[in-house]
This record gives C-alpha cells, sequence and structure tokens, in this order.
C-alpha cells in the first residue's frame, strides 16, 4: 500500500519536473534527492488527520498556521543546493521537520531554526524518535542565521521573506548555495537562487514562482 504511494508521489515530482525544466533549468534531480524523497516517510510529519494524503504532491496544514510544503518543492530546493556528503546546512522553518529529514540523507549536518515553540518541539521530538542522528535544532529568528556554526554550504528558506537576510548572505561559505522563496508574503514570491563564488562574489538567480507562508521577525536589511 504505502509503496504505491510513495511511487506515485515521485511520479508526480518526476512530471512536475518536466512541466518546469525550462525554468528550473534542469530535465530531472539528481538520484539522489530522489532516494531522499523515497526513504523519509512523509505519513510520520502530518497530522494524523490527513493521513489519507500523505503523499499526495500538495502542502498539508502543520498547525499554528503553518505548513508542510509540497513534495515537489522540497525536493526542488533540495536539488538547488546540489549537497555533498561532507556539507554542512542551515534550514530556517523547521516547520514538521520532513524538508530537515531530507536534507539530513544528503549532507553531514543540518542546523535548523524554527520560529513557533511548539513546532520546533514537535519537530525535534520526532526528528530524533525517528533515528535522525545528524540535526542539531533550535528555536528563534532565522533571519539572524546561527552564527556559531557558520559558514555554511548551504542554506535553506522555507518562509516567504520580502528581500534576502543580510546574515544569511555573510553565513555562505565561498562556493556555497542559499535557496530562499522572496516576494510578497501572502501572495506569491520568486524562489531564489544565491550563490557565492570562491571570490565572495554574489550571483542571483529567480528559478520558480513558490507561494510559502511568511518569514516572521524579519528586520529592515534591504540588500
Ligand atoms: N520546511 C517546513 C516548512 C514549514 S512552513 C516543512 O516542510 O514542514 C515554514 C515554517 O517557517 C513555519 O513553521 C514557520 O513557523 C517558520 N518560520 C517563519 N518565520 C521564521 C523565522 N524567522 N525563523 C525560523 N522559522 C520561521
Amino acid at each position: 500500500m504505502k509503496n504505491r504511494q510513495i511511487q506515485r508521489m515521485l511520479d508526480d515530482i518526476e512530471r512536475e519536473v518536466r512541466y518546469t525544466r525550462k525554468m528550473i533549468g534542469r530535465n530531472a534531480l539528481d538520484p539522489k534527492v530522489m532516494s531522499a524523497m523515497e526513504n523519509v516517510p512523509r505519513n510520520e510529519f502530518v497530522p494524523k488527520s490527513y493521513h489519507d494524503a500523505a503523499f499526495d504532491n500538495g502542502p498539508l496544514p502543520i498547525g499554528h498556521g503553518q505548513t508542510i510544503s509540497q513534495p515537489y518543492i522540497v525536493a526542488l530546493m533540495t536539488d538547488l543546493l546540489e549537497l555533498d556528503a561532507d556539507d554542512v546546512v542551515l534550514e530556517i522553518g523547521t516547520g514538521s521537520g520532513y524538508q530537515t529529514a531530507i536534507l539530513s540523507q544528503l549532507c553531514k549536518q543540518v542546523y535548523t531554526i524554527e520560529y513557533v515553540p511548539a513546532l520546533a518541539d514537535i519537530a525535534k521530538a520526532r526528528l530524533e524518535s525517528l533515528g535522525y542522528d545528524n540535526i542539531t535544532s533550535m528555536t528563534g529568528n532565522g533571519y539572524d542565521g546561527w552564527p556559531e556554526h557558520a559558514p555554511y554550504d548551504g542554506i535553506i528558506v522555507t518562509a516567504a521573506a520580502t528581500h534576502i537576510p543580510k546574515p544569511l548572505i555573510e553565513q555562505l561559505k565561498p562556493g556555497g548555495k542559499l535557496v530562499i522563496p522572496v516576494g510578497r508574503p501572502h501572495l506569491y514570491q520568486e524562489l531564489t537562487l544565491v550563490e557565492k563564488d570562491v571570490n565572495g562574489e554574489i550571483d542571483i538567480r529567480e528559478v520558480l514562482g513558490v507561494a510559502f507562508v511568511p518569514l516572521q521577525g524579519e528586520r529592515d536589511e534591504y540588500i
């Protein structure tokens, strides 16, 4: 039963990647990303009342007005980071912890920050009970990043920002990538890929139109 549902989710992701290939610049995602999507049990990350829809290719409510992101978007954002096994990643917006678990399969260590204490507590307990042991979490404002563990090979923001937070650019390693939805918080954003080259130069590319819940606690540091 479950295997068929997971296969359907993987097929849905592949189909949507093909539909959007011109925008996202790839025909298929990295097989390692697809195996992480296959192996992390999304049903463990959604509320019991939504179990029947756990492998549908759509977002679902997780309480506190927040959502677990659509599988295609989780897979795409992970793919855009182009992670290596020894990379260190920062995630802003733990939410259910699903994206966190996916990242943990593809890098050495994930640091994750969640703004809503109740969500942070649930996600931490869930990730521990599922046995993910390369994740460190905290409750706080991810706008400021997590300077103690910086710099990061990859940074992923899973809430909508009005601008790219300066602290996150600063905490990116030369050669690192930041993926963040940027735009109008309650409407529409551009999934944005920020790359810092080895000389520290920044390249910014808009990848795809998306709709995320707002990033809380932004500060006025426009760049
Ligand atoms: N990746 C998550 C997405 C959850 S929705 C998942 O797939 O389950 C976005 C999350 O970002 C919410 O849980 C919200 O509380 C959190 N968030 C919003 N602003 C934040 C901030 N400034 N710092 C950290 N987390 C934030």
